[in-house]
Protein backbone atom coordinates (compact mmCIF):
# COMPACT_ATOMS: atom_id res chain seq x y z
CA UNK A 1 0.00 0.00 0.00
CA UNK A 2 1.06 3.31 -0.78
CA UNK A 3 0.65 6.86 1.04
CA UNK A 4 -0.74 9.64 -0.39
CA UNK A 5 1.45 12.44 -0.57
CA UNK A 6 -1.30 14.12 2.37
CA UNK A 7 -0.75 11.17 4.33
CA UNK A 8 2.79 11.90 3.98
CA UNK A 9 2.60 15.87 4.85
CA UNK A 10 0.53 14.48 7.99
CA UNK A 11 2.95 11.90 9.36
CA UNK A 12 6.05 14.41 8.41
CA UNK A 13 4.26 16.93 10.77
CA UNK A 14 3.36 14.95 13.54
CA UNK A 15 6.96 13.67 13.82
CA UNK A 16 7.99 16.96 13.64
CA UNK A 17 5.67 18.53 16.29
CA UNK A 18 6.95 15.20 18.84
CA UNK A 19 10.79 15.76 18.04
CA UNK A 20 10.70 19.92 18.24
CA UNK A 21 8.64 20.47 20.98
CA UNK A 22 8.41 24.20 22.07
CA UNK A 23 9.17 25.29 18.93
CA UNK A 24 6.09 27.54 17.92
CA UNK A 25 7.52 29.78 15.36
CA UNK A 26 9.86 26.99 13.77
CA UNK A 27 6.24 24.71 13.92
CA UNK A 28 4.72 27.28 12.07
CA UNK A 29 7.10 28.30 9.24
CA UNK A 30 6.94 24.14 8.72
CA UNK A 31 3.06 23.73 8.24
CA UNK A 32 2.94 26.36 6.19
CA UNK A 33 5.11 25.28 3.59
CA UNK A 34 4.31 20.92 3.92
CA UNK A 35 0.68 22.17 3.52
CA UNK A 36 1.11 24.14 0.50
CA UNK A 37 3.60 21.65 -2.06
CA UNK A 38 0.90 19.12 -2.04
CA UNK A 39 0.39 19.40 -5.79
CA UNK A 40 3.89 19.00 -5.93
CA UNK A 41 4.16 15.63 -4.43
CA UNK A 42 1.17 15.00 -6.36
CA UNK A 43 2.76 15.26 -9.76
CA UNK A 44 6.57 14.18 -8.42
CA UNK A 45 5.66 10.67 -6.62
CA UNK A 46 9.64 10.38 -6.18
CA UNK A 47 9.96 13.26 -3.76
CA UNK A 48 7.84 11.41 -1.51
CA UNK A 49 9.65 7.89 -2.04
CA UNK A 50 12.99 9.79 -2.15
CA UNK A 51 11.77 10.71 1.68
CA UNK A 52 12.65 14.33 0.60
CA UNK A 53 10.15 15.86 3.20
CA UNK A 54 11.35 13.83 6.14
CA UNK A 55 14.83 15.16 5.60
CA UNK A 56 14.16 18.41 4.73
CA UNK A 57 12.42 19.20 8.15
CA UNK A 58 15.60 18.43 10.08
CA UNK A 59 18.78 20.85 9.66
CA UNK A 60 21.64 19.15 8.40
CA UNK A 61 23.59 20.42 11.40
CA UNK A 62 22.56 22.37 14.69
CA UNK A 63 25.37 24.41 16.18
CA UNK A 64 25.04 26.00 19.34
CA UNK A 65 27.69 27.69 21.89
CA UNK A 66 28.50 29.73 24.97
CA UNK A 67 29.53 33.37 23.84
CA UNK A 68 31.50 34.88 27.50
CA UNK A 69 32.16 38.80 27.42
CA UNK A 70 32.90 41.40 29.42
CA UNK A 71 31.42 44.48 29.49
CA UNK A 72 32.51 48.35 30.46
CA UNK A 73 31.55 48.03 33.76
CA UNK A 74 34.48 44.78 33.96
CA UNK A 75 31.42 42.52 34.65
CA UNK A 76 31.43 38.39 32.92
CA UNK A 77 28.33 38.86 30.35
CA UNK A 78 26.92 35.06 28.80
CA UNK A 79 25.26 34.85 26.30
CA UNK A 80 23.86 31.79 23.54
CA UNK A 81 25.15 31.44 20.28
CA UNK A 82 23.38 29.80 17.46
CA UNK A 83 24.08 28.67 13.74
CA UNK A 84 21.96 26.25 12.23
CA UNK A 85 23.09 25.08 8.72
CA UNK A 86 20.35 23.79 7.34
CA UNK A 87 20.38 22.82 3.84
CA UNK A 88 23.63 23.06 1.55
CA UNK A 89 22.14 20.99 -1.12
CA UNK A 90 22.32 23.98 -3.46
CA UNK A 91 25.32 25.62 -2.29
CA UNK A 92 27.10 26.90 0.31
CA UNK A 93 25.23 27.35 3.03
CA UNK A 94 23.69 31.19 3.18
CA UNK A 95 21.68 33.69 5.65
CA UNK A 96 21.73 36.48 7.99
CA UNK A 97 22.91 36.49 11.66
CA UNK A 98 20.10 38.12 14.34
CA UNK A 99 21.38 39.82 17.49
CA UNK A 100 18.49 40.45 19.74
CA UNK A 101 16.61 38.95 22.93
CA UNK A 102 14.10 37.21 21.71
CA UNK A 103 16.16 34.87 19.85
CA UNK A 104 15.91 31.34 20.34
CA UNK A 105 16.30 27.48 18.99
CA UNK A 106 12.86 28.42 17.34
CA UNK A 107 13.14 31.41 16.03
CA UNK A 108 16.25 30.62 14.27
CA UNK A 109 15.48 27.49 13.32
CA UNK A 110 12.08 28.39 11.04
CA UNK A 111 14.43 31.60 9.59
CA UNK A 112 16.88 28.80 8.51
CA UNK A 113 14.42 26.76 6.94
CA UNK A 114 12.57 29.66 5.38
CA UNK A 115 15.99 30.30 3.87
CA UNK A 116 16.13 27.65 2.17
CA UNK A 117 13.27 28.17 -0.02
CA UNK A 118 13.66 31.82 -0.79
CA UNK A 119 17.38 31.00 -1.38
CA UNK A 120 16.22 27.83 -4.13
CA UNK A 121 13.96 30.89 -5.31
CA UNK A 122 16.47 33.20 -5.95
CA UNK A 123 17.74 30.34 -8.28
CA UNK A 124 21.26 31.55 -7.46
CA UNK A 125 23.46 28.56 -6.01
CA UNK A 126 23.38 29.21 -2.19
CA UNK A 127 22.03 26.90 0.77
CA UNK A 128 19.46 27.76 4.09
CA UNK A 129 21.06 28.56 7.58
CA UNK A 130 20.29 31.19 9.54
CA UNK A 131 22.27 31.82 13.29
CA UNK A 132 22.54 34.81 15.88
CA UNK A 133 22.10 35.30 19.60
CA UNK A 134 20.02 36.61 22.30
CA UNK A 135 22.72 38.97 22.78
CA UNK A 136 21.14 42.34 23.14
CA UNK A 137 23.03 45.31 21.17
CA UNK A 138 20.86 47.77 22.09
CA UNK A 139 22.28 50.51 24.97
CA UNK A 140 25.69 48.67 24.52
CA UNK A 141 28.49 50.83 23.51
CA UNK A 142 30.86 50.22 20.31
CA UNK A 143 33.81 48.51 22.65
CA UNK A 144 30.81 46.00 24.17
CA UNK A 145 29.72 45.40 20.53
CA UNK A 146 33.16 44.64 19.20
CA UNK A 147 34.13 42.29 22.50
CA UNK A 148 31.16 40.45 21.81
CA UNK A 149 31.39 40.02 18.23
CA UNK A 150 34.71 38.77 18.76
CA UNK A 151 33.69 35.89 21.13
CA UNK A 152 30.71 34.87 18.60
CA UNK A 153 33.25 34.77 15.82
CA UNK A 154 35.97 33.09 18.15
CA UNK A 155 33.77 30.18 17.93
CA UNK A 156 31.89 30.18 15.09
CA UNK A 157 34.70 30.47 12.76
CA UNK A 158 35.72 27.25 12.46
CA UNK A 159 32.29 26.21 11.06
CA UNK A 160 32.03 29.18 8.26
CA UNK A 161 34.29 29.82 4.91
CA UNK A 162 33.27 30.62 1.00
CA UNK A 163 32.84 27.11 0.36
CA UNK A 164 31.05 26.43 3.84
CA UNK A 165 28.64 28.65 4.95
CA UNK A 166 28.57 32.73 4.84
CA UNK A 167 26.57 34.42 7.07
CA UNK A 168 25.67 38.10 6.67
CA UNK A 169 23.53 40.23 8.88
CA UNK A 170 19.82 40.38 9.92
CA UNK A 171 17.81 41.98 13.04
CA UNK A 172 20.70 43.70 15.04
CA UNK A 173 23.36 43.13 13.18
CA UNK A 174 24.42 45.83 10.68
CA UNK A 175 27.60 47.37 9.31
CA UNK A 176 29.51 47.69 12.51
CA UNK A 177 28.77 44.20 13.62
CA UNK A 178 30.01 42.85 10.30
CA UNK A 179 32.90 44.32 10.19
CA UNK A 180 34.12 43.00 13.66
CA UNK A 181 32.91 39.37 12.57
CA UNK A 182 34.82 39.74 9.48
CA UNK A 183 38.03 41.25 11.46
CA UNK A 184 38.22 38.69 13.92
CA UNK A 185 37.77 35.92 11.22
CA UNK A 186 40.74 37.04 9.37
CA UNK A 187 42.70 37.53 12.24
CA UNK A 188 42.10 34.10 13.56
CA UNK A 189 42.54 32.61 10.19
CA UNK A 190 45.24 34.60 8.97
CA UNK A 191 42.71 34.64 5.42
CA UNK A 192 41.18 37.32 3.79
CA UNK A 193 38.37 35.33 2.51
CA UNK A 194 36.03 38.32 1.42
CA UNK A 195 33.00 35.54 0.39
CA UNK A 196 33.24 34.06 3.59
CA UNK A 197 30.59 37.37 4.80
CA UNK A 198 28.11 39.07 3.34
CA UNK A 199 26.93 42.56 3.96
CA UNK A 200 30.64 43.94 3.87
CA UNK A 201 31.68 47.59 3.55
CA UNK A 202 31.73 48.56 -0.09
CA UNK A 203 35.60 49.37 0.65
CA UNK A 204 36.55 45.86 1.87
CA UNK A 205 34.76 43.71 -0.57
CA UNK A 206 31.15 44.91 0.05
CA UNK A 207 28.34 44.89 -2.83
CA UNK A 208 26.96 48.17 -4.04
CA UNK A 209 22.88 47.56 -3.29
CA UNK A 210 23.52 45.10 -0.44
CA UNK A 211 22.35 47.56 2.03
CA UNK A 212 19.46 49.29 0.06
CA UNK A 213 18.53 45.44 -1.81
CA UNK A 214 15.89 43.73 0.81
CA UNK A 215 13.74 46.98 1.03
CA UNK A 216 14.10 47.79 -2.74
CA UNK A 217 13.67 44.31 -3.84
CA UNK A 218 10.23 44.05 -2.20
CA UNK A 219 9.32 47.30 -3.35
CA UNK A 220 10.19 45.57 -6.62
CA UNK A 221 8.12 42.72 -5.96
CA UNK A 222 5.23 44.98 -5.63
CA UNK A 223 5.35 46.63 -8.65
CA UNK A 224 5.31 43.23 -10.46
CA UNK A 225 2.65 42.04 -8.48
CA UNK A 226 0.44 44.92 -9.46
CA UNK A 227 1.83 45.16 -13.31
CA UNK A 228 -0.11 41.74 -13.53
CA UNK A 229 -3.75 43.68 -13.13
CA UNK A 230 -2.24 46.78 -15.04
CA UNK A 231 -1.72 48.59 -11.84
CA UNK A 232 1.70 50.86 -11.03
CA UNK A 233 3.19 51.97 -7.33
CA UNK A 234 2.37 55.83 -9.11
CA UNK A 235 0.25 57.56 -6.43
CA UNK A 236 -0.28 54.73 -3.82
CA UNK A 237 0.05 55.45 -0.15
CA UNK A 238 2.43 52.96 1.10
CA UNK A 239 2.38 51.69 5.20
CA UNK A 240 5.54 50.41 6.66
CA UNK A 241 6.55 49.10 9.63
CA UNK A 242 10.30 48.35 11.06
CA UNK A 243 13.16 51.34 10.92
CA UNK A 244 15.59 49.27 10.25
CA UNK A 245 17.96 48.08 7.08
CA UNK A 246 14.39 46.82 5.48
CA UNK A 247 11.98 49.41 6.04
CA UNK A 248 14.05 52.37 5.50
CA UNK A 249 15.05 51.38 2.02
CA UNK A 250 11.39 49.58 1.02
CA UNK A 251 10.53 53.50 2.29
CA UNK A 252 13.10 55.22 -0.13
CA UNK A 253 12.47 53.26 -3.25
CA UNK A 254 8.28 53.81 -2.81
CA UNK A 255 9.06 57.32 -2.96
CA UNK A 256 11.13 56.81 -6.23
CA UNK A 257 8.49 54.95 -7.73
CA UNK A 258 6.43 58.22 -7.21
CA UNK A 259 4.04 56.13 -4.01
CA UNK A 260 3.93 58.00 -0.59
CA UNK A 261 5.13 56.01 2.41
CA UNK A 262 3.44 57.12 5.48
CA UNK A 263 4.71 55.43 8.79
CA UNK A 264 7.21 53.44 10.20
CA UNK A 265 7.86 51.85 13.38
CA UNK A 266 9.96 50.27 15.99
CA UNK A 267 8.69 48.07 19.35
CA UNK A 268 7.49 51.39 21.23
CA UNK A 269 5.12 52.35 18.72
CA UNK A 270 4.87 54.07 15.15
CA UNK A 271 5.09 57.32 13.52
CA UNK A 272 2.51 58.19 10.75
CA UNK A 273 3.94 61.02 8.63
CA UNK A 274 1.37 61.86 5.79
CA UNK A 275 3.92 64.07 4.07
CA UNK A 276 5.67 60.95 3.87
CA UNK A 277 8.50 59.54 5.73
CA UNK A 278 11.71 61.66 5.45
CA UNK A 279 14.01 58.90 4.21
CA UNK A 280 16.82 61.09 5.85
CA UNK A 281 16.05 62.05 8.86
CA UNK A 282 14.90 58.70 9.96
CA UNK A 283 18.17 57.37 8.90
CA UNK A 284 19.95 59.67 10.78
CA UNK A 285 17.75 58.59 13.93
CA UNK A 286 17.97 54.74 13.09
CA UNK A 287 21.64 54.51 12.29
CA UNK A 288 23.77 57.36 13.27
CA UNK A 289 22.30 57.75 16.36
CA UNK A 290 20.83 54.78 16.96
CA UNK A 291 17.49 56.59 18.69
CA UNK A 292 13.91 55.42 19.08
CA UNK A 293 11.22 56.27 16.47
CA UNK A 294 9.63 58.93 18.72
CA UNK A 295 12.34 60.74 18.29
CA UNK A 296 11.51 61.04 14.65
CA UNK A 297 8.14 62.65 15.44
CA UNK A 298 9.81 65.27 18.01
CA UNK A 299 11.37 66.58 15.28
CA UNK A 300 9.05 66.51 11.96
CA UNK A 301 6.58 68.77 11.73
CA UNK A 302 3.18 67.34 11.03
CA UNK A 303 4.00 63.76 11.87
CA UNK A 304 2.72 62.07 15.11
CA UNK A 305 3.88 59.48 17.42
CA UNK A 306 1.45 56.78 18.21
CA UNK A 307 2.83 54.95 21.36
CA UNK A 308 2.45 51.30 21.93
CA UNK A 309 0.30 50.64 18.61
CA UNK A 310 1.18 49.33 15.24
CA UNK A 311 0.43 50.73 11.72
CA UNK A 312 -1.93 48.91 10.51
CA UNK A 313 -5.17 50.90 11.38
CA UNK A 314 -3.47 53.07 9.18
CA UNK A 315 -5.56 53.21 5.97
CA UNK A 316 -3.16 52.31 3.01
CA UNK A 317 -3.20 51.11 -0.52
CA UNK A 318 -0.06 48.97 -0.06
CA UNK A 319 1.42 47.27 3.52
CA UNK A 320 5.00 46.28 3.75
CA UNK A 321 5.54 44.27 6.93
CA UNK A 322 9.17 44.97 8.07
CA UNK A 323 10.18 44.72 11.57
CA UNK A 324 9.95 41.18 12.73
CA UNK A 325 7.76 37.74 12.98
CA UNK A 326 4.18 37.27 13.45
CA UNK A 327 3.49 41.30 13.66
CA UNK A 328 0.83 41.64 11.70
CA UNK A 329 -2.39 39.29 13.33
CA UNK A 330 -5.92 38.47 11.88
CA UNK A 331 -7.15 41.42 13.21
CA UNK A 332 -5.19 43.63 11.70
CA UNK A 333 -5.10 41.67 8.55
CA UNK A 334 -9.09 42.72 8.91
CA UNK A 335 -8.26 46.31 9.15
CA UNK A 336 -6.03 46.53 6.36
CA UNK A 337 -8.94 44.59 4.46
CA UNK A 338 -11.42 47.53 5.78
CA UNK A 339 -9.49 50.17 4.82
CA UNK A 340 -9.29 49.04 1.16
CA UNK A 341 -5.35 47.73 1.01
CA UNK A 342 -4.39 46.18 -2.37
CA UNK A 343 -1.22 44.61 -1.91
CA UNK A 344 0.97 42.98 0.97
CA UNK A 345 4.62 42.50 0.86
CA UNK A 346 6.58 40.56 3.43
CA UNK A 347 9.79 42.44 4.01
CA UNK A 348 10.17 40.84 6.87
CA UNK A 349 10.11 37.16 7.56
CA UNK A 350 6.68 35.64 8.54
CA UNK A 351 5.71 39.25 9.54
CA UNK A 352 2.21 37.80 9.24
CA UNK A 353 0.28 35.23 11.51
CA UNK A 354 -1.32 32.21 9.49
CA UNK A 355 -4.48 33.73 9.97
CA UNK A 356 -3.73 36.97 8.70
CA UNK A 357 -2.52 35.40 5.60
CA UNK A 358 -5.74 33.94 5.19
CA UNK A 359 -7.54 36.77 5.68
CA UNK A 360 -5.94 39.04 3.38
CA UNK A 361 -5.88 36.06 0.60
CA UNK A 362 -10.15 35.77 1.14
CA UNK A 363 -10.22 38.86 0.81
CA UNK A 364 -8.27 38.79 -3.07
CA UNK A 365 -5.21 40.90 -1.44
CA UNK A 366 -2.19 40.36 -3.58
CA UNK A 367 -0.16 39.17 -0.71
CA UNK A 368 3.65 38.41 -1.26
CA UNK A 369 5.33 36.07 1.57
CA UNK A 370 9.03 36.98 2.51
CA UNK A 371 10.40 33.97 0.88
CA UNK A 372 9.58 36.20 -2.47
CA UNK A 373 9.27 39.59 -1.53
CA UNK A 374 12.52 39.76 0.74
CA UNK A 375 14.65 37.56 -1.54
CA UNK A 376 16.74 40.54 -2.91
CA UNK A 377 18.81 40.50 0.14
CA UNK A 378 20.11 37.38 -0.02
CA UNK A 379 20.22 37.43 -4.07
CA UNK A 380 22.44 40.09 -3.99
CA UNK A 381 24.50 39.02 -0.97
CA UNK A 382 24.93 35.96 -4.13
CA UNK A 383 25.41 38.83 -6.41
CA UNK A 384 28.41 39.58 -4.02
CA UNK A 385 29.56 36.84 -3.38
CA UNK A 386 30.30 36.70 -7.27
CA UNK A 387 32.13 39.76 -6.93
CA UNK A 388 34.54 38.57 -4.76
CA UNK A 389 35.36 35.49 -6.19
CA UNK A 390 35.61 37.06 -9.50
CA UNK A 391 37.55 40.08 -7.28
CA UNK A 392 35.37 42.65 -9.35
CA UNK A 393 33.58 45.62 -8.17
CA UNK A 394 30.46 46.29 -10.20
CA UNK A 395 28.98 49.97 -10.07
CA UNK A 396 25.55 50.85 -8.16
CA UNK A 397 23.34 50.91 -11.37
CA UNK A 398 24.08 47.94 -13.15
CA UNK A 399 23.39 46.17 -9.54
CA UNK A 400 20.03 47.64 -8.60
CA UNK A 401 19.80 46.67 -12.41
CA UNK A 402 20.64 42.96 -11.79
CA UNK A 403 18.54 43.39 -8.10
CA UNK A 404 15.38 44.24 -10.58
CA UNK A 405 15.85 41.13 -12.95
CA UNK A 406 16.33 38.96 -10.35
CA UNK A 407 12.84 40.25 -8.27
CA UNK A 408 11.29 40.02 -11.73
CA UNK A 409 12.24 35.89 -11.78
CA UNK A 410 11.82 35.42 -8.28
CA UNK A 411 8.16 36.81 -9.19
CA UNK A 412 8.11 34.75 -12.26
CA UNK A 413 8.83 31.84 -10.74
CA UNK A 414 6.37 31.77 -7.63
CA UNK A 415 3.62 33.08 -10.01
CA UNK A 416 3.69 30.26 -12.93
CA UNK A 417 4.34 27.78 -10.03
CA UNK A 418 0.91 28.61 -8.49
CA UNK A 419 -0.37 28.51 -11.63
CA UNK A 420 0.82 25.67 -12.75
CA UNK A 421 -0.28 23.83 -9.48
CA UNK A 422 -3.78 25.10 -9.54
CA UNK A 423 -3.42 27.97 -7.25
CA UNK A 424 -3.48 31.24 -9.29
CA UNK A 425 -2.74 34.21 -7.75
CA UNK A 426 -1.98 32.63 -4.43
CA UNK A 427 1.82 33.73 -3.96
CA UNK A 428 2.42 31.57 -1.05
CA UNK A 429 1.72 28.44 -2.55
CA UNK A 430 3.77 29.34 -5.61
CA UNK A 431 6.61 30.26 -3.95
CA UNK A 432 6.79 27.29 -1.53
CA UNK A 433 5.96 25.54 -4.74
CA UNK A 434 8.57 26.45 -6.61
CA UNK A 435 11.39 26.99 -4.28
CA UNK A 436 10.64 23.28 -2.86
CA UNK A 437 10.83 22.03 -6.86
CA UNK A 438 14.90 22.94 -7.00
CA UNK A 439 16.02 21.66 -3.63
CA UNK A 440 13.68 18.60 -4.14
CA UNK A 441 15.56 17.69 -7.42
CA UNK A 442 18.48 18.31 -6.00
CA UNK A 443 18.34 15.99 -2.95
CA UNK A 444 17.32 13.58 -5.29
CA UNK A 445 20.11 13.39 -7.54
CA UNK A 446 22.45 13.84 -4.52
CA UNK A 447 21.30 11.05 -3.09
CA UNK A 448 21.02 10.06 1.01
N1 LIG B 1 18.96 38.11 6.71
C1 LIG B 1 18.59 38.26 5.34
C2 LIG B 1 17.45 37.31 5.01
O1 LIG B 1 16.60 37.10 5.85
C3 LIG B 1 19.77 38.18 4.38
C4 LIG B 1 20.57 36.93 4.42
C5 LIG B 1 21.83 36.96 3.57
O2 LIG B 1 22.07 37.95 2.88
O3 LIG B 1 22.54 35.96 3.61
O4 LIG B 1 17.31 36.78 3.95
Amino acid sequence: TTLTSNDTVRLVLDTVEARNPHEPEFLQAVHEVLESIAPVLDTHPEFVDGGILERIVEPERQIMFRVPWVDDAGRLQVNRGYRIQFSSVLGPYKGGLRFHPSVNLSIIKFLGFEQIFKNALTGQGIGGAKGGSDFDPHGRSDAEIMRFCQSFMSELYRHLGEHTDVPAGDIGVGAREIGYLFGQYRKITNRHESGMFTGKGVQWGGAEVRTEATGYGAVFFVEEMLAVHGETLHGKRVGVSGSGNVAIYAIEKAHQLGATAVTASDSSGYVLDEAGIDVDLLRQIKEVERGRISDYAARRPGAVYVEGERPWRVPVDVAIPSATQNELDGDDARALVANGVRAVAEGANMPSTPEAVEVLQAAGVLFAPGKAANAGGVATSALEMSQNAARQRWNFDDSEAKLRAIMGNVHHAAFTAAEKYGRPGDYVAGANCAGFERVAHAMLAQGV
